[in-house]
């Protein structure tokens, strides 16, 4: 399986392009409706038949391109079960498998950032969303997220992949576009080196982060996977 890292400077999202080198299939992870002519134009110059949109969460700092990317190139919107989308094609659940021509990802239901977020796997890689960072995770103060749940998944699901699996991020805030499950395991500041389910739950709980500025408009509009008509943002 072949794989590309995308990037969306605005949220500062990843998303994933993954494809089969013998088929061209491909599938797309989060992907930005912003970045949709980018990501068009992509697939087709790798000479790439999408197949899916996949999401590991419902997004609140961007819109979503999965519905445009339906519309525009008949790609299946698959999405985790529980997401509350309006017309989801897939509703995934834990250890599904999705065929992506000669190979498969599999899904890990790793709920805690979100009530029902998932990491896609597949050989060598997993993509977490915002699930894992690179160095941190993301916040739990929102969407039925929930420190101990996150913790659950990450030290039960994640961290008991082979060590060297390459974490792909769902941000890039870090400046590093990429880790490992062991570099995670021992040096990610919030959950690596032994900090216990108690730690995790105490520094998740003393972040106080603010709000996304885009959180109230992109929320109702994910749910319909980004189809709507959205006033301009101001600058
Ligand atoms: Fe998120």
């Amino acid at each position: 399986m072949q794989l590309q890292q995308l990037h969306d400077p605005r949220s500062t999202t990843c998303s994933y392009l993954i494809w089969d080198e013998a088929t061209r299939e491909a599938a797309i992870i989060d992907p930005v409706q912003d970045q949709l002519a980018r990501d068009l134009r992509l697939l087709k110059d790798l000479g790439l038949t999408l197949r899916y949109a996949l999401e590991t969460h419902v997004p609140i700092d961007h819109i979503t391109a999965s519905g445009q990317l339906r519309e525009l190139l008949d790609a299946a919107v698959l999405v985790p079960e529980g997401y509350g989308s309006k017309n989801p094609d897939v509703l995934l659940r834990d250890n599904d498998l999705i065929p992506l021509g000669n190979g498969r990802i599999r899904v890990i239901s790793t709920p805690g950032h979100t009530g029902c977020g998932v990491s896609y796997y597949i050989p060598g890689a997993v993509f977490t969303g915002d699930t894992l960072l690179v160095g941190s995770c993301g916040r739990t103060d929102l969407q039925s997220g929930d420190a101990g749940v996150l913790y659950d998944s990450i030290t039960r699901r994640l961290f008991t992949l082979p060590d060297d699996t390459v974490v792909y991020p769902g941000h890039n805030g870090a400046g590093r576009p990429a880790s490992s499950i062991l570099d995670e395991k021992r040096h990610n500041p919030r959950i690596g080196n032994g900090r216990t389910r108690e730690d995790f739950i105490a520094i998740m709980k003393n972040l106080r982060l603010d709000p996304p500025s885009a959180l109230h408009e992109a929320l109702p509009v994910n749910l319909r996977n980004g189809i709507a008509t959205m006033e301009p943002r101001s600058a």
